[in-house]
């Protein structure tokens, strides 16, 4: 005979991730027709959504910051695994939804999400503290492709308290964020994201777990970022400000040597070759040849 199962004891239940009979019926019932302005593609693989959770090395201590939860693929995932997630969505039609999802598929981890209808690319953290929301301690997206590296840049720039991130991006940009001094497609995007800690790409996922499926690859890129009081450099606002503005410059022209690609920043030649070698860089390098640390030094901050 049959015991009958005592369950009280048992813990919570996993969520019910989305596969792509699921996402087509929700993407059916919102009759909704992905955009390609929104980057909208949807994960419709468990496999995937799990890879990226474990790729990201959260757990149970993580308050993340999820951009772009569209269905709800990777949100279900995450609630799963860590403390609370914050998603921030654009699309009204999908922020709408999104509270159901996870009350059917992850009711006993509903009350970790906070949903925050919102333009990624100006949250602030005032905007979490008024949602009532922890301050991030990792960022895990799938994110808008035609904005990832804004994105990316933005919140590293505004949230502090992100230690970890895990996004994953198309393919080229996973390659360009993580790319070396000296490669041809290091470049802007390598430089500003290595300001903030290590940078490594972390997988490649095809086309097939997408819905609609994009045209090209996409990648997964980790960053640590350096440990609060350990930084080799000071990462905050003001540095940044001294920074960034040097990385734009020597690349807004990739084929110039750094003397005449800094010359406008510095106000002459002159005065950019005398920076360049007061910093003990080659003035005739091209700026592709510079680590962020080059650049940092240049600007005089450490
Ligand atoms: N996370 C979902 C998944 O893995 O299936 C969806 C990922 S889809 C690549 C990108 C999502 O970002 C879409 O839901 C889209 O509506 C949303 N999005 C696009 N631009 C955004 C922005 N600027 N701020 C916040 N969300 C945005």
């Amino acid at each position: 005979m049959d015991t009958p199962q005592d369950t009280s004891h048992a813990g919570p239940r996993p969520a019910a991730l989305l596969g792509p009979v699921e996402i087509r019926q929700l993407a059916e019932e919102l009759d909704i027709t992905p955009t390609k302005k929104l980057g909208q593609n949807f994960v419709h693989d468990p496999n995937t959504v799990r890879r990226i959770v474990s790729a990201a090395s959260v757990g149970a201590d993580d308050d993340v910051i999820e951009v772009g939860p569209g269905l709800g693929s990777l949100t279900l995932a995450l609630l799963d695994t860590v403390r609370s997630v914050t998603a921030v969505e654009i699309d009204p039609r999908l922020a709408g939804r999104l509270p159901q999802t996870v009350a059917d598929r992850a009711p006993d981890h509903a009350d970790r999400l906070t949903l925050i209808l919102q333009d990624a690319l100006t949250v602030m953290p005032a905007d979490l503290r008024t949602a009532g929301a922890p301050e991030p301690t990792a960022l895990v997206a799938n994110l808008p492709y035609n904005v990832s590296v804004p994105v990316l840049l933005h919140l590293l720039a505004e949230f502090p308290s992100i230690r970890r991130v895990l996004v994953m991006v198309q393919a080229e940009v996973a390659d360009r964020l993580a790319a070396a001094p000296g490669s041809k497609i290091y470049g802007v995007p390598s430089v500003k994201a290595a300001f903030y800690g290590d940078v490594r790409r972390a997988g490649a996922i095809g086309t097939n777990v997408f819905w609609p499926a994009p045209k090209i690859d996409s990648g997964l890129v980790r960053i640590d970022r350096f440990r609060a009081g350990g930084e080799p450099w000071p990462i905050g606002a003001e540095s940044r400000a001294a920074v960034f503005p040097l990385v734009d410059a020597a690349f807004a022209q990739r084929r110039k040597t750094l003397r005449a690609a800094l010359s406008g920043h510095y106000g002459s030649g002159v005065a950019a070759e005398e920076a360049l070698r007061h910093a003990g860089i080659e003035p005739g390098l091209r700026g592709e040849k510079l680590g962020v640390a080059d650049f940092v030094r240049l600007a005089g901050v450490v």
